[in-house]
């Protein structure tokens, strides 16, 4: 959850609205004016769609806010915060890292639900000074209410939940073993997300047709997002203890750098690869792919080298021959390329491939 429209920095994290943010705002906008009108018909419609569009933006500052907590908890333990994004279902503040120590960890992920609830009992304390029934009065009575409901639904023991993270700093604590508390906590997840899927059905079936999708909803969202951590869990598992010179292919395409792309590209094809390291006066100067090929019209091929297309070495993303293969796995993942040529003195010793590693997590998931 990544991205989105900036809207601004606090404490130097970038802070964004996800597109989504729109059609949550527009449906709790609508949805609490509506009741205003049934509870106060009295009231002029421009009151009410102007108070239910300023307690949508604070109910959304207070999802801020929870995200807020978190990060300067995090902060406070030296794990960078990347972002924060409002999207549909609240917010998400993406951590450079996983938390160094359980403790960490707690303290972290209940700053969250603790913010909350202050805001609830804040909310609840000037709502009752003004009495629920002016119109400032009911609006603030729901933050607090709604407030008190996100502290609570976070504290439910499922990752990704806050109470999730709890049940894994926990478990983390007792047995020493981050991933194993990952897949627990993750798979509890699992559980909470399927009660909420199949509260939403009889709720479907009751015929709350809107309460019943939106917690359906839910459900598949806490549903993707655990099934993804458990996933993860498990290639990190599996990857654990290997690092890239264990796995990297020393078989490495070399091509010269004169070479033209035209002969470059047939000799690759029948080869079947898809790329080569370059080489120039005896040293590795970059890599070329069938990507940088296809960028060449057809008619220059012959008369363009191979080093003219090739991404210099300078700003090629490599890993040493003792890096853990985790790393290996993320910067394949976050640079989004196919190879990373593994690199020691200068020298190219070999690389490690998507390929290479989707058999590595393979075998070694099977095998066990
Ligand atoms: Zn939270």
């Amino acid at each position: 959850m990544d991205g989105g429209i900036p809207i601004g920095r606090i404490r130097g994290i970038p802070v964004f609205l996800h597109p989504t943010w729109f059609v949550v705002f527009f449906l709790v906008t609508v949805t609490l004016s509506t009741s205003l009108g049934r509870e106060h018909e009295d009231w002029p419609a421009v009151l009410r769609l102007g108070l239910a569009a300023g307690t949508a933006i604070l109910f959304f500052a207070s999802i801020f806010l929870h995200e807020l907590g978190h990060s300067i908890i995090a902060m406070r333990h030296h794990v960078g915060v990347r972002s924060i994004t409002l999207f549909i279902f609240g917010g998400v503040a993406v951590m450079e890292k996983e938390p160094p120590t359980p403790r960490a960890e707690f303290e972290i992920a209940i700053a969250g639900p603790v913010v909350s609830g202050l805001l609830a009992l804040g909310f609840g304390w000037v709502a009752g000074l003004g009495g629920s029934d002016a119109p400032l009065g009911s609006m603030l009575g729901w933050l607090a209410w709604i407030n008190f409901i996100i502290a609570v639904f976070n504290l439910l023991p499922g990752f990704p939940l806050d109470g999730g993270r709890v049940l894994r700093a926990f478990l983390w604590a007792r047995s020493g073993n981050f991933q194993r508390a990952t897949r627990v906590a993750a798979n509890v997840g699992q559980w909470i997300a399927y009660g909420f899927i199949g509260l939403g059905v009889l709720q479907l079936l009751s015929g709350n047709v809107v309460g019943g999708m939106w917690q359906a909803f839910i459900g598949w969202f806490l549903l993707s997002a655990s099934g993804a951590t458990v996933r993860q869990a498990e290639i990190e598992h599996s990857l654990a203890g290997l690092v890239a010179k264990d796995v990297m292919s020393t078989d490495v395409p070399r091509v010269a750098a004169g070479i033209s792309v035209g002969s470059f590209a047939r000799d690759l094809v029948l080869r079947g690869r898809r790329w080569a390291l370059v080489v120039e006066a005896d040293r590795t100067s970059g890599i070329v792919t069938l990507s940088d090929v296809k960028r060449v019209p057809p008619e220059e091929w012959d008369t363009t080298p191979v080093g003219r297309v090739a991404t210099p070495i300078e700003s090629l993303v490599t890993v040493t021959p003792m890096q853990p293969l985790r790393d290996v796995l993320s910067a394949i993942g976050t640079k989004n390329v196919n190879q990373i040529p593994v690199v020691d003195d200068g020298k190219v010793l070999g690389a490690v491939t998507r390929d290479i590693l989707v058999q590595a997590i393979e075998l070694r998931g099977g095998l066990r």
